[in-house]
């Protein structure tokens, strides 16, 4: 196989500025990316969906490990480094130009995968909440290892009681088992955002029965959405949900972020009836 050059030749020879509005930040330490690559297991032969490949450091990591990549990539200045990569590894890599939020990624996949991304924040917390929201279940993707700002990370982990436990965390754990894989200082990244970053990985869990998706959305999000207030107040605007939790047991003086995801998930099941 030809050797790689250096990813920062990589960049300069396809003029690779990093775009601010594109939320560019590369990773370029091999060692790094091969950890990251990591996370999900062994990926040999496996088909892998790669958001934002960029110019592909953690591409190369993927590839490395014997993955079958598709790749979604937006920024079209990216394409000739990719199309280099994809040369280097014959039949491994399949670029896609375009925005990986306007694509149907089960129907661009065709078969289970597993998906790896290095995101901007805002476009990864709406294909997260997209991968674990919806009434089709189990999904096609069999894991999720996502680069997210340490704060909104540290938010899909959260446990109950904590500032940091709500909507996000609810949803990622009544439909995942979501961890914190690994932290990334912020200096890793050219150029270095102003906040730490870190890696979370989600494999889905199965569906509890009779909870309908869409109840459960609407209960997190009126109670998280005046999360201060008491559940009697904060969840009087969904019919028959202060009556639930009285047959639930639950104190309507509780406020949202005490409550565990196995009581929003009861409580759920109890309105979808
Ligand atoms: N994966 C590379 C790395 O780790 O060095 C690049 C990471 S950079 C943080 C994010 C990448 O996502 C950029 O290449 C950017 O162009 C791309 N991107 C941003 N929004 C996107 C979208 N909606 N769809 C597809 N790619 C997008």
């Amino acid at each position: 196989m030809a050797e790689l050059p250096p990813l920062r030749e990589v960049i300069a020879k396809h003029g690779l500025s990093a775009s601010k509005a594109l939320g560019q930040n590369f990773l370029f330490d091999a060692q790094l990316l091969d950890r990251i690559a990591a996370i999900p297991g062994d990926l040999e032969g496996r088909a892998v969906l790669e958001i934002g490949p960029g110019p592909g450091g953690l591409t190369r990591a993927l590839l490395k490990a014997g993955a079958r990549v598709t790749a979604i990539e937006m920024d079209r200045r990216c394409l000739p480094a990719l199309a280099e990569l994809a040369e280097t590894y014959p039949g491994q890599l399949n670029v896609v130009e375009g925005d990986a939020l306007k694509i149907d990624h089960a129907e661009l996949m065709g078969e289970p995968f597993a998906v790896i991304a290095n995101l901007p924040y805002n476009v990864g917390t709406a294909l997260f909440t997209r991968w674990l929201g919806g009434e089709d279940w189990p999904p096609q993707w069999t894991s999720l290892t996502l680069m997210f700002q340490q704060e909104v990370a540290q938010r899909i982990v959260a446990k109950p009681g904590t500032s940091a436990y709500g909507r996000l965390a609810v949803l990622a754990q009544w439909r995942g088992q979501a961890s914190l894989a690994m932290k990334v200082h912020r200096s890793a990244f050219t150029p270095p955002p102003k906040v730490m970053s870190a890696v979370v990985h989600v494999t889905p869990s199965e569906l509890p029965e009779g909870v309908s998706a869409r109840m459960l959305e609407r209960l997190t999000e009126a109670a998280f959405g005046q999360r201060r207030k008491m559940l009697r107040q904060s969840l009087k605007g969904v019919p028959g949900a202060v009556d639930a939790l009285e047959t639930l047991g639950i104190d309507p003086q509780r406020r949202a972020e005490t409550l565990s995801v196995e009581e929003y998930i009861d409580l759920a099941r109890t309105l979808s009836l």
